[in-house]
């Protein structure tokens, strides 16, 4: 059929790394310096990925802290995670596990597909997080790595390229339509 295929991609991480000016930049192609707490919102963007259209809701979250329970909404339907932290902020990069473990645990799963996203790579005077050491926490858990600057529109768009091809691949030939 030439119906869209629907990909459900939720954007996790904790306050104030990013998220919402990644989104943003993503989908209106502009950043702003200003800082608006995040309310949830959804977005959609149709993405052409290998030949591919796909129909991404992208779920910009408010944020997560060691308390925040990952409920139902981050867990069912959902397809990819976009787990982002600030490479000047360590406490927000030692979230990643604590929020990706929290996912695996809900889900009763061992595997999701899931992007680990170092952002503000623009701000390397301020760096807390070597680049070494986000590749080695994605490759412990099985996911892809990338990082981003939103203020100048470096990798935003890989981050989502990424995310379908995590889902891609852990989809069955003709399953998942
Ligand atoms: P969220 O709470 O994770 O959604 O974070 P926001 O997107 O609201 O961003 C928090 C603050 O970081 C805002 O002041 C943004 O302007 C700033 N910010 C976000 N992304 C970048 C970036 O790539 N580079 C720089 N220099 N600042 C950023």
């Amino acid at each position: 059929t030439n119906a869209l295929k629907k990909r459900k991609i939720a954007v996790l991480g904790s306050r104030s790394v990013g998220k919402s000016s990644l989104v943003k930049q993503f989908i209106e192609n502009h950043f702003m310096d200003s800082y608006y707490p995040t309310i949830e919102s959804t977005f959609a963007k149709s993405v052409s990925y290998n030949g591919v259209e796909y129909d991404c809701h992208i779920i910009d979250t408010a944020g997560q802290d060691e308390y925040s329970p990952i409920n139902a909404q981050y867990a069912i339907g959902i397809h990819g995670y976009v787990l982002v932290y600030s490479i000047t902020s360590k406490n927000s990069f030692d979230m990643i596990q604590t929020v990706y473990d929290k996912i695996i645990d809900f889900c009763g799963l061992t595997d999701i597909p899931c992007v680990i996203v170092g952002s503000k790579c623009d701000l390397s005077s301020s760096r807390q997080v070597d680049m070494q050491e986000g590749l080695k926490l994605a490759n412990r858990n099985n996911c892809a790595f990338v990082e981003t600057s939103a203020k100048n529109d470096i990798n935003v768009a890989k981050v989502f390229e990424l995310c379908l091809q995590e889902i891609e691949k852990r989809t069955a030939p003709n399953q998942g339509d």
